[in-house]
């Protein structure tokens, strides 16, 4: 009987499988077909076509039956090439900084052990820490979303951290902590801090020339927010005594061989990477002005490439603007200082057009 077969399994589903893992819900990717899609941090901007045409004559050269080069060797020059990296940092990649925030809390999970982070900020830290079985202490950010420092000092002295993560600029408020907090921290840290910065393309401003300053520091990056979140690749920049450890974690052929090809195509045209940025952080502006002039909105400031507007009731204009054909997330309930957020990623300026013509109406 097919209702006996059902209750077996969930029995012996729910024997073994962990019961924190069972409570948990899959991360939520909404559907966005024929929608203008704002709710994801991608760059907006389709690669012209001699580009395009580059990518797939290094995609059709890939030997497909091979497996790809375990050490990814042709992106990891590309990348020292564009981050003008000195030999002597060390240097991992991920698929995509996710594989990345999972690798190093993997590696560093010792039973009993904790990770730290301010909240609100990217949930995947969190996440992984449930994963690994690691300990999360959360620090409530101060109102105004900056680092409340004191707290933070307390509980790594209170809690002893393996490992915090700080995202810089923080996700999904878009404000930059500020350096002098992160170096407080950095400094009364008894573990790793990364520092994660996924927007960095929008910021004013960096750790990546400071690794060799604080020995506990890693900087994450991904290139999905700069034009190529499909490829799925992220990299991570600490000492190589760091990045030593953490290979042994990485799965031996992470990077596909097709994103191998691709990335350093896509990583040459810095000049086409460069102008895109400076398209949407000048939109960035435009739609923070123009938003902030609507009634009852209250625009935070930002360095990513998306906006945090707080408008009196976010479940209605999240949905208005779903029924409009436009999707943003709605953060309303995701935690207290995020009550009636909305978060719009910055998109074309005949994107952002349409958002705030629509949002006029609803106004
Ligand atoms: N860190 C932060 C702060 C993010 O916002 C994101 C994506 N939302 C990531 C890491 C993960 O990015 P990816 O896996 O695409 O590299």
């Amino acid at each position: 009987m097919t209702t006996d077969r059902a209750a077996a399994l969930a029995t012996l589903v729910s024997g073994v499988v962990r019961p924190e893992i069972r409570a948990l819900s899959a991360y939520p990717v909404a559907k966005a077909q024929g929608m203008i899609k704002l709710d994801a941090m991608e760059n907006p901007f389709p690669l012209p076509e001699a580009v395009r045409a580059k990518i797939a004559a290094a995609a059709a050269a890939v030997p497909v039956n091979r497996y790809p080069d375990g050490s990814a060797d042709a992106v990891k020059s590309a990348l020292r090439r564009s981050l003008d990296l000195p030999d002597t940092a060390g240097l991992i990649l991920g698929n995509g900084s996710d594989e990345l925030i999972a690798i190093v809390t993997v590696a560093l999970a010792k039973p009993g052990s904790v990770m730290l982070a301010p909240e609100p900020s990217f949930v995947m830290y969190r996440m992984n820490a449930l994963y690994a079985g690691m300990r999360f202490v959360g620090v409530p950010l101060a109102p105004g979303f900056a680092l409340d420092t004191d707290a933070m000092l307390a509980a790594i002295e209170r809690h002893r951290p393996a490992l915090i993560f700080l995202a810089y600029p923080n996700n999904p408020t878009g404000n930059l902590f500020s350096a002098s907090d992160i170096e407080r921290i950095l400094v009364a840290a008894p573990g790793l801090v990364v520092v994660d910065e996924a927007y960095y393309a929008y910021a004013d401003s960096s750790f990546l020339p400071r690794v060799a300053e604080f020995p506990n520091l890693l900087v994450l990056r991904t290139v999905s927010k700069i034009g190529m979140a499909g490829l799925r690749l992220g990299y991570a920049v600490a000492a190589p005594e760091w990045t030593a450890e953490l290979d042994k974690v990485r799965q031996p052929y992470n990077l596909n061989a097709l994103t191998q090809a691709v990335a350093p195509v896509l990583l040459a045209e810095s000049a086409l990477l460069a102008e895109q940025a400076a398209v949407l952080r000048s939109e960035r502006t435009r739609l923070g002005r123009a938003l902030a002039g609507m009634a009852g909105t209250t625009v935070f400031p930002t360095q990513t490439n998306f906006v945090l507007v707080r408008v009196t009731d976010a479940p209605r204009v999240f949905e208005a603007l779903r029924a409009a054909g436009i999707l943003v997330k709605n953060l309303h309930g995701w935690h207290p200082l995020l009550e009636h957020c909305l978060r719009i990623t910055v998109g074309t300026p005949a994107e952002n057009d349409v958002l705030l013509a629509t949002l006029a109406r609803l106004t």
